[in-house]
């Protein structure tokens, strides 16, 4: 068994409204996908957060089409 994210994997969706205008927000998808070489420093962050309690979430960004706000949220992976 494996514990993966269900949205990465596209097993399903789950759907946030925007905390400003309360709009269906858009899954931007996770976190990660955002780094690159030119930021060492998020680099650090997520290597703290793996040998931290976060192990088991997956950190996804929720853009609201209708006012661009952007919000992270903590996806729980579950056990497949
Ligand atoms: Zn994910
Ligand atoms: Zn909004």
């Amino acid at each position: 068994m494996k514990s993966i994210c269900p949205l990465c994997n596209g097993l399903y969706e789950i759907d946030y409204n925007c905390t400003n205008c309360n709009t269906n927000m858009i899954d931007k998808g996770p976190k990660v996908n955002y780094l690159d070489d030119y930021s060492p420093y998020l680099l650090d962050e997520i290597t703290h957060r793996v040998d931290g309690v976060k192990r088991d979430e997956c950190l996804h960004i929720y853009q609201c089409p209708n006012c661009g706000l952007q919000q992270n949220y903590s996806i729980e992976r579950k056990d497949f």
